[in-house]
């Protein structure tokens, strides 16, 4: 991005209800934001000139007040194995992000990043092993989805907030981000086909519920004791795994859906029948669903798991009545965990 451009007003991450706010303050007619957001949400203009119902003078007001943020693609990674493509995206500022398209039986789904990198530090994530860097506007996590589409010609229809970053660390861009795609006269789409994963902030899962978004929690649970879930996830010091069910418990009364606990299963970490009796424990009377993920090895650590001892710990927790599934492996040729190819990148 220009200087000239860091001064001026992101106008993709305005809600509908901000922009009417900004085009009247410059003396104009509220349908005139109407019009402008159409252009910038339906039609996915870059560029103020292409704006055809508005003035000429208009529309150089506008790009003398506000910017239309873009993002390059500076990699693009298509799976021989499946349809999944994976997309290292250069943001304004020079940084980058991972974002990957996948398909699945009802269609395609969208897995975007949240933060350039990330605080929490989870042992086996390799988002968080550089550390933080920023916040993604919510331009920049709207972007992923448009520049995707633009891109591929595919028609995104679910999203998952499941890329780099803690979604709930960045939780007034990341609502602002759901406001916008859910938007009537935008993108219109319904937030029961987002699903947002987070490794268990706590006061902000209350905060969530109380939006009453309709969209699927996922939470990272990965271990069943304190002690153990401390050691892999260090966010578990602040809210242990009592705290973090009773957000959740709270989260399914004041929603209504169903949460979604995921666990990453590694070898000799969190794999034993003692560990799949917890989770059943944990679980008991609980309305959830549990994904199991065989870990992702990645270079700089070494646990590792396999699909088959996934199957096994289903099978386990299906004989406790636990509803476990296994989640498929999409893009294993590309590395399509997160993570990985803004690491490689960066270095
Ligand atoms: N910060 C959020 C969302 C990003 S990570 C969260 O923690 O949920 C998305 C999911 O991938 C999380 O469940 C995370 O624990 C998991 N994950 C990260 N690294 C992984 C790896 N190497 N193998 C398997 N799952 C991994």
């Amino acid at each position: 991005m220009t200087e000239k451009n860091q001064e001026k007003i992101d106008i993709l991450s305005l809600s509908q209800a901000e922009l009417e706010d900004e085009i009247l303050l410059l003396g104009e007619k509220k349908f005139r934001a109407k019009q402008i957001w159409q252009w910038l949400h339906v039609k996915k203009v870059r560029n103020f000139d292409k704006m055809s119902n508005l003035s000429a003078q208009f529309r150089g007001k506008l790009s003398d007040i506000f910017c239309i943020k873009s993002l390059i693609i500076s990699k693009r990674l298509a799976s021989n194995i499946d349809n999944t493509v994976k997309y290292l995206y250069e943001l304004p500022d020079g940084n980058h992000i991972e974002t990957v398209l996948m398909e699945y039986n009802h269609g395609y789904s969208l897995c975007v990043s949240t933060q350039v990198g990330c605080k929490m530090g989870c042992r086996f994530c390799a988002s968080t092993i550089a550390g933080f860097k920023r916040n993604l506007e919510p331009s920049e996590i709207l972007l992923q989805l448009y520049e995707t589409e633009r891109d591929s010609g595919i028609k995104v229809s679910s999203i998952v907030l499941m890329g780099i970053g803690e979604p709930l660390d960045n939780f007034d861009n990341v609502t602002k981000f759901l406001d916008i795609l859910s938007d009537k006269d935008g993108s219109n789409m319904s937030l029961r086909h987002v699903s947002l994963s987070t490794c268990g902030i706590v006061p902000r899962i209350y905060d969530l519920a109380d939006k009453s978004y309709g969209l699927t929690l996922s939470v990272s649970l990965h271990a069943t004791t304190d002690a153990k879930r401390s050691e892999i996830m260090p966010i578990n010091n602040k809210y242990n795994i009592n705290e973090l069910i009773s957000a959740c418990k709270y989260y399914l009364h004041k929603t209504g859906r169903r949460i979604s606990f995921e666990y990453a299963l590694i070898d000799g970490v969190n794999d034993s029948k003692e560990q799949a009796k917890e989770l059943s424990r944990l679980f008991k009377g609980m309305q959830s669903h549990i994904n199991i993920i065989p870990v992702n090895k990645i270079k700089e650590r070494e646990f590792t798991s396999n699909r088959k001892s996934a199957i096994r710990f289903r099978d386990l927790l299906i004989d406790l009545g636990v509803n476990a599934t296994v989640r498929r492996t999409l893009g294993s040729d590309i590395d399509a965990a997160c993570g990985q190819l803004r690491r490689e990148y960066e270095i």
